[in-house]
């Protein structure tokens, strides 16, 4: 898989095991050698300490619901099943939840929300950010409750 088949229409880019990752069903950030710092998304370079000194790690388990809100008219890989549209136009009206998650090591992870109806999610709540790979072979992550 490539970079650019997650979101960006990036091919070159130096943190390309990402979009490896997700093909493989795990989300990777990078953590710097010399100082320590994790980044999510991952960074080739270290903003802190200047270092190109960085490994890959795999984040794992839950995290804590930081903020959500709700896309109307979705990215086709927000919602793969759009099936309605808007009145009086071709946009798909889909309405999705999307959230931020913050892990254990303080990485924040952003990713839809499709098992969980809008009047359930509750700042604070645990949730367990997923790589998922399409029907369309485009990647995505997804914020399961936990259990699932
Ligand atoms: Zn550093």
């Amino acid at each position: 898989m490539e970079f650019r088949d997650f979101s960006l229409l990036v091919k070159d880019t130096k943190v390309s095991e990402f979009a490896e990752g997700l093909e493989r069903g795990v989300i990777l950030a990078t953590k710097c050698e010399k100082c320590g710092s994790i980044y999510y998304p991952p960074r080739h370079d270290c903003p802190k300490c200047f270092s190109d000194e960085m490994s890959w790690i795999e984040l794992h388990g839950s995290g804590k619901l930081l903020s959500f809100t709700v896309i109307f008219v979705p990215p086709e890989h927000f919602a793969p099943d759009l099936s309605e549209t808007a009145p009086f136009s071709g946009y798909r009206y889909a309405p999705k939840p999307v959230g931020i998650v913050e892990m254990g090591n303080g990485a924040r992870v952003m990713g839809w929300i499709p098992g969980i109806p809008r009047e359930e999610l509750q700042i604070g709540m645990s949730l367990t950010p997923k790589a998922e790979v399409l029907p369309n072979g485009r990647a995505t992550i997804v914020l399961a409750p936990e259990g699932e």
